[in-house]
């Protein structure tokens, strides 16, 4: 689990920060690895959000703790239906 997790609208990212590590998301990849429902066809996995529609100049307006095993991300484009559990921010710091 994060030790902390902070908005950084100048840099462009989400910084998360780990007890042994610091991962800074990009705000656009971020959003683009969005896996919630209407992002993704959860019957077949494939990806119904279009790359392409994601704004590179997207911020994030909100963030709430989900329990405490994720976080949900309201993004400037309207969309706030994703959770992103520390298992996947994990997961996806190995992409960067
Ligand atoms: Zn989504």
């Amino acid at each position: 689990m994060p030790t902390d997790l902070r908005a950084l609208r100048e840099e462009g990212v989400l910084r998360v920060t780990w007890a042994d590590s610091q991962s800074d998301f990009p705000l656009p990849f971020l959003r683009r690895q969005c896996e919630c429902a209407s992002c993704v066809n959860e019957w077949t996995g494939e990806r119904i959000l279009d790359p392409a529609s994601v704004p590179d100049d997207i911020v994030i307006q909100k963030m709430d703790l989900v329990g405490s095993y994720a976080v949900r991300l309201e993004w400037s484009d309207g969309h706030n239906s994703g959770l992103f559990t520390w298992d996947r921010l994990r997961e996806l710091s190995r992409k960067l």
